[in-house]
């Protein structure tokens, strides 16, 4: 795999990284992960300025002038052969504080650390799609965004990860995350939808989650659809009495979600609405890709 270190191409066993890294050190970093449909990258401009808004946020400039990213991006896939017809891109773009002293204060670290890896995707698989997926939900709960955001797409995934843990250990493909008020979030790498009574719900952002790009897509194809959408505050329950449940990620477009804890959703197959919305998205993917 050819990855771009800093300020070039390199073999991936020349893509190392310092030990005093405090991305290594602290998880002091933000990142995107991106895909190609073909050689068309999808909403980039729209990754591309989540990974400028996570970088704000905590206060680290990113060394690579926004004009260069695209070009920077195409380089990724051309040079390991994919982002062609033949192979979709997963594109992930890392940017860290930087190698510095230990110590929590960012100014020891003088210049950032910028890796962007690019690897065929791999998306799920079509019997996923037809039956839907299995969550659990995590007793993690999700970050407290007055502590850490969930809008900062941060390299401290542990919050994540230790949901991914639960969802492993109970054999499930990934767990919701409630927040501390016992409301829905988001599941570890995607967001959350349900259906009940014909109306599509999705925790509020107020609920602490990310903002994800595909979950901006499907509300808007929804309300182009004139489906009546609630984007709330939702117990536990509300997935308990759902029609249907689906998860949205960049790389899995609309997954279907058939069983929460053991119990199924709705009659336990993939639901109407979420396939006509997958369907809708696929039809309108046309919008969402570079020109
Ligand atoms: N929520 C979390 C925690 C994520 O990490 C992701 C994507 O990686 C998403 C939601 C979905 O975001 P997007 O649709 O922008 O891929």
């Amino acid at each position: 795999m050819w990855i771009y270190l800093n300020d070039r191409f390199v073999k991936e066993e020349e893509a190392v990284v310092s030990v005093f890294d405090h991305g290594f050190l602290y998880g002091d970093g933000v990142y995107e992960t991106i895909r190609s449909y073909g050689s068309r990258i999808f909403m980039r401009d729209q990754h591309l300025a989540r990974l400028r808004r996570s970088a704000d946020a905590i206060g680290l400039t990113i060394p690579i002038p926004e004009q260069r990213w695209p070009a920077l991006l195409h380089e990724s896939m051309v040079r390991n052969t994919i982002g062609n017809p033949q192979q979709d891109a997963y594109l992930r773009i890392t940017v860290s504080r930087g190698a510095g002293g230990i110590g929590l204060d960012p100014a020891l670290c003088r210049t950032p650390t910028v890796v962007i890896m690019a690897k065929p995707l791999h998306p799920p698989s079509p019997e996923q799609y037809r039956t839907g997926v299995k969550l659990v939900v995590a007793r993690t709960r999700r970050n407290l965004p007055s502590a850490i955001s969930p809008q900062i797409k941060a390299t401290n995934f542990l919050n994540n990860i230790l949901a991914k843990r639960e969802a492993i250990a109970a054999g499930a493909f990934d767990s919701i995350l409630l927040n501390w008020e016992s409301h829905l979030t988001e599941c570890t790498v995607s967001n959350l939808f349900f259906v009940q009574a014909g109306r599509l719900c999705t925790p509020a952002l107020a609920c602490g989650l990310l903002d994800g790009i595909t979950r901006d897509i499907v509300l808007n194809l929804a309300r182009e659809a004139q489906i009546p959408i609630d984007e709330g505050y939702f117990g536990i329950e509300a997935i308990h009495n759902a029609d249907e449940c689906f998860l949205t990620n960049t790389s899995m477009e609309v997954m279907p979600v058939t069983m929460v804890d053991g119990n199924p959703v709705g009659n336990g197959t993939p639901g109407l609405l979420t396939q006509q919305l997958h369907k809708r998205f696929i039809a309108n993917r046309e919008r969402f890709l570079e020109p």
